[in-house]
C-alpha cells in the first residue's frame, strides 16, 4: 500500500533527523503533500499511527498541509495555481499546460515537546 511505504519513509527520516533519546519527545511532524500525489491522508494517518504503536514515536501525530496544483500554459505563459484536477488554462482556455509541481512530499518540520513541561 502506497500509504504505509510513505509511513515507514516519514519515520525513517524522523529516526535519522532527531537523536535517539529524544525520539519519544516528538509530538507533531508537518507534512506538506501535493495534491497530485494521491495521498490518502485518512489512510496515511491510520498507516502511520499503527506503525509508531510501541515505538518511542507512539506519541506523535502528524499534521499535513495540503499543496496546491502549479499549472503553466504554453500558450500565454500563464502560471496558475488550482485545486482541482482542471487541466485547461484559466486565462486562455488553452490545453496545453503543463503540470510544474503538486506531486512533491516534504516534511518542513518536526516538532518536539519541551523537555520541561
Ligand atoms: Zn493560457
Amino acid at each position: 500500500m502506497h500509504e504505509l511505504s510513505i509511513a515507514q519513509n516519514i519515520i525513517q527520516i524522523v529516526n535519522s533527523s532527531v537523536e535517539k533519546d529524544k525520539l519519544s519527545l516528538v509530538d507533531k511532524i508537518y507534512l506538506k503533500i501535493g495534491l497530485l500525489s494521491n495521498v490518502l491522508i485518512e489512510s496515511l494517518n491510520f498507516s502511520y499511527t499503527s506503525i509508531i504503536d510501541n515505538t518511542p514515536l507512539k506519541n506523535s501525530i502528524l499534521y499535513i498541509e495540503l499543496l496546491p496544483i502549479k499549472i503553466r500554459c504554453n500558450d500565454c505563459n500563464e502560471i496558475n495555481t488550482t485545486n482541482d484536477f482542471i487541466f485547461t488554462c484559466p486565462d486562455c482556455k488553452s490545453s496545453a499546460i503543463n503540470v510544474i509541481s503538486g506531486d512533491e512530499m516534504i516534511i518542513s518540520s518536526i516538532h518536539l515537546k519541551d523537555e520541561s513541561e
